[in-house]
């Protein structure tokens, strides 16, 4: 195949540490799609059903918009959170979006999976310390004008405030050339690669500004070792609120998904090869299960609190099968008797580690 000796043998130095966002890890084996229109919209319920359809892993949930003429549309604001919220609920996956300030850090954080810092902000340093602080995993976009190195600089700006799941997202630069919105620039892929262990994504649209080049560069992206893509996309593209030039149709974005996933399994080279990168990668995959189990403790914790309050019965036996029927379809590899063994573990944990917490604050001993 001609793809496969067009792709160097070692596309990155070394395999990144996986990021998870929500259940999409973003630095394994897969190269998944974050998709949606740019900003959240009055349909925008409809549009994520599009997106989920065509095979997108994670949503775009924009409702604030940095756009260059302040007549132009802003987003929803506030406003959008319910059409996220419903749009996460229905599709299952989960949704990403951009903090203009600090204050919609916290707004944002009960709603959304990641947060995305955006080209234009990314030198803005007190945003990237809140969004550090949120505990979410931070997109952090390339500037416009950054240097790999003032891009990097801005990611530490997260990582010292002890959160480390970034991922940076190369959305090109400007240059002279005045024909694509921005230049895509692929070597930053494998300059990273050598230069930090962050998950690297690209963003095609914003980099070509046109919907005809978005295939074109999402799939060139992938072959030089992208761990993922942001991809504008719209049910109805002429209509699009934001960015409607850019927003590539459903039907191109169900192909952009199939041409990369076998880009992935068929012409990338096999990124773990010996005994010590697999359990390299298994470490970095277990740190990110660790970290995801965390979260879910807490949210046990406050479910069984309220349960508390209300004298109701803190285990609701339908509830988790329902809950471990939804893992086993995920992971089909576990098989149903696995999913059941391992969720019937996370659950018991999680209700336990709940109720010594309560007691904890009651006084009472454990
Ligand atoms: C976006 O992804 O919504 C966006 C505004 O892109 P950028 O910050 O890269 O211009
Ligand atoms: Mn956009």
């Amino acid at each position: 195949m001609i793809i496969d000796s067009l792709i160097p043998s070692a596309t990155r130095g070394a395999r990144p540490r996986p990021v998870a966002i929500g259940s999409v890890v973003i630095g394994g084996a897969d190269v998944p799609v974050i998709s949606g229109p740019c900003a959240v919209e009055p349909n925008y319920v409809a549009h994520a059903r599009a997106a989920a359809r065509a095979g997108a892993a994670a949503l775009r949930g924009c409702v604030y918009k940095p756009r260059t003429q302040p007549e132009a549309f802003q987003g929803m604001g506030a406003a959008g959170l319910e059409l996220v919220d419903e749009a996460r609920r229905l599709t299952r996956l989960p949704v990403i979006a951009e903090p203009l300030d600090t204050e919609h850090v916290a707004e944002l954080r009960a709603h959304v999976d990641a947060l995305m810092i955006g080209a234009r902000s990314m030198h803005n340093t007190p945003l990237l310390r809140a969004a550090a602080r949120s505990g979410l995993p931070v997109i952090v976009k390339r500037g416009m004008s950054a240097t790999i190195d003032e891009w990097l600089a801005a990611a530490r700006y997260v990582l010292v405030e002890g959160n480390d799941q970034v991922i940076l997202c190369e959305r090109g630069i400007r240059t002279f050339e005045p024909a694509t919105r921005n230049t895509l620039d692929l070597s930053s892929i494998p300059v990273l690669g050598e230069r930090t262990d962050l998950p690297v994504i690209v963003d095609p649209s914003h980099a070509a500004g046109h919907a005809s080049w978005v295939p074109a560069l999402a799939v060139a992206a992938v072959a030089a070792g992208a761990d993922g893509l942001l991809i504008e996309s719209h049910p109805d593209p002429e209509h699009a609120l934001c960015d409607a030039a850019q927003a590539i149709s459903s039907a191109s974005l169900a192909e952009i998904v199939r041409s990369t996933r076998l880009l992935v399994t068929q012409a990338r080279p096999s990124p773990v090869t010996t005994v010590e990168e697999c359990r390299a990668a298994i470490d970095g995959v277990d740190a990110a299960l660790a970290r995801l189990l965390e979260r879910r403790a807490t949210l046990v914790s406050r479910v069984e609190r309220i349960k508390l309050d209300r004298g109701v019965p803190i285990r609701d036996r339908r509830r988790e099968a329902e809950v471990t029927a939804r893992v086993a379809s995920l992971a089909p590899q576990l098989g149903h008797a696995g999913a059941a063994a391992i969720m019937s573990a996370v659950i018991d944990a999680c209700v336990a580690t709940a109720l010594n917490d309560d007691l904890a604050e009651r006084g009472l001993p454990a």
